[in-house]
């Protein structure tokens, strides 16, 4: 099969022919139908997440079961699916509190750098996240898939898995937004989209979205912000202005520690600030502790919608059904595994929102 391997940070993928070992007892094997360009493993790409090479990237797709190993129970061939990266045990502590996405005895393979499934003459190539997306097949742990439901679309679905999920849960578990908050979002690429598209389902009053680029601050209007401020200079005198004195919740969905304060300074009395966007490694975040402990603010962390997917997945594709989320804007465009590189350059100069890999089986 084909797949999309890059071999060093800071060099360009090439498309590769690999082989694939499985499904083994607990795994599947998945026809990968699209695949999604996520932030997230351009931070591998740039170096500013390490990471062992050869490796094939990719985290946030869709496909079809072609093979289920012997001791997977509830999924079969031919079942439609979305991958996540939070694979889990099922009975650590996490994951019996219900915080699967925190799962501390990941069920990987053993020594699973030297056991990665994707080989190349031997060689192993590695599995980004467990998944490896950016191919035309995928062997993972049954607990990183989720069957969607009839008549969804796959090409929509990728997305479901890391941008809608992060997005959403973020505001519904991980803020746990109060219907009537007053919310600020600020950076509005896949997953502050879904910020903003959270924040209207929890039921905000107000939803306000920053960003630099006036293209994505259109979009966040046609997600359900109620306004939008551009970012830079002044954004914190102007969102006090707006807000009447703060907002209730802000997200920061860059992850740059200079924009992270000024969320932070953007909040009233007891408000929230929520860390988003990943930032680089070894990155701290500063913020005025007398004016938090004063103001009884707080700080906290969501990752992956501190959510179980499985739970919410199929909530999510059957409120698109419905027409009650808004996710085809978020496809800017469909484009061949070959294009890779330059959808890559798109998503890093702001061009585009989403592009997705659809594969022509
Ligand atoms: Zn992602
Ligand atoms: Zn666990």
């Amino acid at each position: 099969m084909k797949a999309a391997i890059l071999r060093a940070a800071r060099t360009p993928m090439s498309i590769e022919t690999v082989q694939l070992d499985g499904p083994r007892p607990e795994e599947v094997r998945i026809r990968v139908a699209a695949s999604g360009l996520c932030h997230s493993d351009y931070h591998v790409m740039s170096g500013d997440m390490g990471s062992a090479f050869p490796i094939v990237l990719g985290h946030e797709a869709s496909g079809v079961v072609e093979a289920v190993g012997s001791d997977v129970r509830g999924l079969a061939r031919g079942d439609r699916v979305v991958t996540c990266t939070s694979i889990y045990c099922g009975h650590c502590g996490d994951c019996q509190a219900g915080h699967n996405h925190l799962c501390g005895e990941k069920p990987l393979r053993e020594h699973p750098q030297a056991n990665s499934p994707i080989r190349q003459n031997g060689e192993p190539i590695q599995q980004f996240c467990n998944l490896g997306a950016f191919a035309e097949e995928m062997v993972v742990h049954h607990s990183a898939v989720s069957k969607l439901p009839e008549g969804m679309p796959l090409d929509i679905a990728s997305l479901l898995g890391c941008a809608v999920l992060t997005g959403i849960g973020s505001v519904t578990e991980g803020a746990q937004v109060r219907p009537g908050s007053k919310v600020v979002v600020i950076g509005c690429g896949g997953v502050g989209l879904n910020v903003v598209q959270g924040a209207r389902l929890a039921g905000a009053a107000q939803i306000i979205a920053v960003d630099l680029n006036p293209a994505k601050l259109a979009m966040a209007s046609i997600f359900g912000a109620t306004g939008t401020v551009t970012g830079g200079e002044g954004v914190v005198e102007r969102i006090m202005e707006l807000t009447d004195g703060g907002a209730d919740y802000v997200f920061e969905v860059v992850g740059i520690p200079a924009v992270q304060r000024q969320g932070f300074l953007m909040l009233r009395r007891r408000g929230t600030l929520v860390l988003v966007g990943l930032p680089r490694m070894g990155s701290d975040v500063s913020v005025p502790a007398l004016t938090m402990i004063a103001r009884e603010m707080r700080v906290i962390g969501s990752v992956m919608g501190s959510v179980p997917f499985q739970r919410v997945i199929p909530t999510y594709a059957k409120l698109y059904l419905e027409g009650r989320l808004t996710l085809d804007p978020l496809v800017s465009q469909r484009i061949a595994l070959e294009e890779i590189n330059r959808g890559y350059e798109q998503l890093i100069a702001g061009e585009t929102a989403r592009s997705v890999i659809v594969f022509d089986h």
